[in-house]
């Protein structure tokens, strides 16, 4: 890995030349002059440009890219049901090339490291490994009661983590439990516990919908993160997406915890599953609050830049109060937060950080006129925006182009029909 030299480019408020060596910004200053520039991989010319960080979307099932508009305008349960039944066909290949696909279009959108739940976990893993992210991939739970699943389902864990060590770093192994109604409580212990024992996160959907939450109180007389929490899982390890339906004492458990809890808007507001997201609250009882865009079957797509526009916007509404949600949590909760739930030094632009990044374009009508670049980005700019992707000191995308996606294009399109039984 060599170095990159971004020169004359827009960090916030001023111009300023960015140095990459290996896989970390080594260097933020005025001007930089390398004495020796035999090791020099790449020089950019900035001007006109700017440098964000790379987006961390914290939930997403990314092989759900081959589903992309298949089961529109129907309610929860029967999509649910149609999600389900074609995923009784997912093969290897399946997973690999919507993956790819999911790839292609979170680098387009800015997104660097993603957290996935979903299955045939080593081919999603082949396909971001060769596209250059920085991911989490869980192995899920998913037995719905079922004793022999739930047996297998064990075993396939721990062969899966113990291959898990031969992987590139970049790609981190997790568990996965779907969420409590869709695996049995024995195993919701067993796999939270070998989580702990293996220092591994827990990828887990939480109050995701009222009548998870109504379920849950006539089967268990008590809330979902109730029901989680006298099994003792919750700590900063937890990655709980959604968390829609949430009491007082809910919020601060998850607080108290630390718990990472990941919002996806789009989704909820898609499958109007609910859309009172109580961001300030979990934020001030102590919870990091970070941004997904959950499985393109309920949003329809990977873009950061829509999630953040789109979750400042429901925030205000709801809450009737234009102050609700501000430019800097909307910022951190689809950058660093996620980075710092994985302990990670990224989704931020600073000497000694992961090199995970995008230059952006901004010399267009949604940068002007450049009053605040924030403002810009989150409410009036596209993502069309991002030129040049950089991650873990690589570019992966570079003036848009990125490597064999027409190939990608192509093998999405030929298995859409296998996946679905149809024909195109
Ligand atoms: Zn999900």
């Amino acid at each position: 890995m060599g170095k990159i030299l971004i020169k004359d480019i827009y960090l916030e408020g001023k111009q300023v030349s960015v140095l990459v060596d290996g896989n970390r910004i080594s260097r933020i200053a005025d001007h930089i002059e390398l004495d020796a520039e035999t090791d020099l991989t790449k020089i950019i010319d900035g001007r006109g440009k700017a440098i964000i960080p790379g987006f961390a979307n914290m939930h997403t099932h990314a092989a759900m890219t081959v589903m992309r508009g298949s089961k529109e305008d129907e309610k929860l349960h029967k999509w649910l049901s149609g999600i389900w039944e074609m995923e009784t066909r997912l093969d290897d290949e399946i997973v690999y090339w919507g993956t790819k696909l999911a790839c292609v279009e979170m680098i387009k959108t800015g997104t660097t490291f993603f957290n996935d739940q979903y299955f045939n976990v080593e081919s999603a893993v082949k396909a971001t490994c060769e596209m250059g992210l920085r991911s989490a991939h869980s192995f899920v739970f998913l037995d719905l009661g079922d004793e022999q699943k739930m047996s297998r389902q064990r075993e396939n864990c721990q062969i899966m983590y113990d291959r898990s060590r031969q992987w590139n770093p970049l790609n981190i192994f997790e568990v996965g439990i779907h969420s409590i109604y869709t695996v049995g409580e024995d195993n919701i212990i067993w796999a939270s516990r070998f989580a702990k024992d293996h220092n591994l996160k827990v990828h887990i959907h939480i109050a995701e919908t009222a009548q998870e939450l109504n379920d849950c109180l006539d089967s268990h007389g008590c809330t979902p993160v109730e029901y989680l929490d006298k099994m003792g899982i919750f700590s900063p390890d937890i990655m709980a997406a959604h968390c829609i339906w949430l009491s007082e004492k809910d919020i601060a458990t998850l607080g108290a915890a630390g718990v990472n809890v990941v919002h996806n808007i789009n989704s909820n507001l898609k499958l109007a599953s609910g859309y009172k997201f109580k961001f300030q609250e979990l934020q001030d009882a102590g919870a990091n609050i970070c941004l997904g865009t959950d499985g393109v079957a309920s949003n329809n797509n990977l873009d950061m830049m829509e999630t953040m526009k789109i979750t400042a916007l429901v925030q205000k509404a709801w809450r009737k109060d234009p102050s609700a949600i501000t430019l800097p949590q909307l910022l951190s909760s689809a950058t660093r937060n996620g980075y710092k739930a994985y302990g990670l030094d990224g989704g931020v632009i600073k000497e000694g950080a992961l090199a995970d990044f995008s230059i952006i374009d901004i010399n267009n009508y949604g940068f002007t006129p450049n009053i605040n670049f924030a403002a810009n980005l989150v409410y009036s700019a596209h993502s069309d925006c991002i030129q040049t992707v950089v991650c873990n000191g690589r570019i992966v995308m570079e003036n848009r182009q990125i490597d064999g996606e027409d190939e990608i294009l192509a093998n999405v399109r030929r298995l859409y029909g296998r996946m679905t039984g149809e024909t195109i």
